[in-house]
């Protein structure tokens, strides 16, 4: 039985604003998605180990790394999601925070006795 490992959660997909494929060069249609990667005890999320983002055509379905995109317009609108909409989820550290909370009970619990 697997009792703690690796898990992922998949990022909300959101449409980029303007620019184009890299492969087919169609115009306003990429999208950015991708999903976060978390350290899991019992399948209680422990703590965030990163995630991965990346935009995809939805003309010819080619995903690309922010490294490969050439739309200027695109890579600002990709960094722009990066930073404000893709936040580590609260959940994601909930074994931390019951670890903490246990350790803080333990430490305290003998001044009430
Ligand atoms: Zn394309």
């Amino acid at each position: 039985m697997i009792i703690f490992g690796t898990s992922s959660s998949t990022i909300h997909p959101a449409k980029l604003d303007g620019g184009y494929c890299p492969y087919c060069k169609t115009e306003n249609q990429m999208w950015i998605q991708g999903y976060r990667k978390y350290f899991h005890v019992f399948w209680i999320p422990l703590f965030p180990i990163g995630k991965k983002v990346y935009a995809v055509c939805s003309h010819c379905k080619g995903a690309f790394e922010k490294h490969e995109l050439t739309s200027e317009k695109l890579i600002s609108s990709f960094e722009n999601f990066e930073k404000n909409e893709v936040r580590i989820p609260w959940y994601h550290f909930t074994g931390t925070i019951i670890f903490l909370l246990l350790i803080v009970l333990i430490t305290v619990l003998p001044f009430f006795n």
